[in-house]
């Protein structure tokens, strides 16, 4: 239910929270992995709701309240420092998955949200097994822009840079997206890009990702308003849908300069 508070002059404003969480920004956020909290926070104040962003770094103690979850990319060592944190956390996160609060992953955390990253140098760190995906290093890096088609936004732009690659091998998890133009994408054999369970997407898409893919972050904010309040409903002024017109043709300036540019 939306929430109503009174201002100043006790007029009933009606305020839709939406209660993100930004996962492990200290250690998990490479290649601008930032942009994706800011662009939904923009988005969703936008569309007349009100993001609150909950930072959760390794030791914090969890929100009460979770309607959508974005986490970064991150070094292997980056990885080793919140595996055991994130641990610890895992019987929480995997019941908000199932319970179809949406979650963007990208690269580090993509890679920890499966089954297991074992580094390049063969140290295993688990991962908490909401995805049914495996990942191994290689010693060679995938790197550069790529564009891929997925199903629920059609066609995402973004840079990937990861050592590891990732097989999908559980029947519940789907791939993704399917690569297009040169990227490599999970494994640069099998043309799969990322892993989708629930609403749970991991990617190796980053950018960000989020600011050049608006329909991305739209469909993020759509599915945590209707976890929350049953429907998503936006109610922008004649100024904010200007606004949101404005990013998106910027979007798609960006969307057309890094995908003439695969690598
Ligand atoms: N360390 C992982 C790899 O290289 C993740 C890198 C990243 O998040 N960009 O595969």
């Amino acid at each position: 239910m939306a929430e109503t508070v009174n201002s100043a002059n006790s007029v009933n404003v009606e305020t839709r929270v939406l209660d993100i969480v930004s996962l492990y920004p200290k250690d998990m956020n490479i290649y601008g992995d930032t942009g994706n909290v800011k662009t939904v926070e923009m988005r969703a104040r936008l569309y007349g709701y009100e993001p609150r962003i909950h930072a959760y770094n390794v030791g914090d103690a969890w929100p009460e309240h979770v309607d959508l979850v974005l986490g970064g990319g991150g070094q292997d060592k980056g990885q080793a420092v919140i595996s055991d944190d994130l641990f610890a956390r895992a019987d929480t996160i995997r019941a908000l998955a199932a319970d179809g609060v949406p979650m963007l992953l990208i690269c580090g955390l993509y890679q920890l949200f499966g089954e297991y990253f074992e580094t390049h140098e063969g140290e295993r760190l688990p991962g908490i097994n909401v995805l049914g995906v495996h990942t191994v290093g290689q010693d060679t890096r995938m790197i550069g822009n790529l564009v891929e088609q997925t199903e629920e936004c059609g066609a995402i732009v973004g840079y990937e840079n990861h050592s590891g690659q990732t097989i999908v091998h559980d029947d519940g998890t789907v791939a993704w997206g399917r690569v297009e133009a040169e990227g490599t994408g999970n494994n640069g054999s099998d043309l799969t890009e990322g892993a989708r369970k629930y609403n749970v997407i991991g990617t190796y898409m980053h950018g960000s990702v989020l600011p050049k893919n608006p329909q991305l972050a739209d469909y993020l904010i759509r599915c945590a308003a209707e976890h929350r309040y049953g429907s998503f409903e936006a109610s922008s002024t004649a100024e904010q849908t200007a606004q949101l017109e404005k990013l998106n043709a910027l979007a798609a300036a960006a969307f057309g300069v890094a995908s003439s540019r695969p690598r």
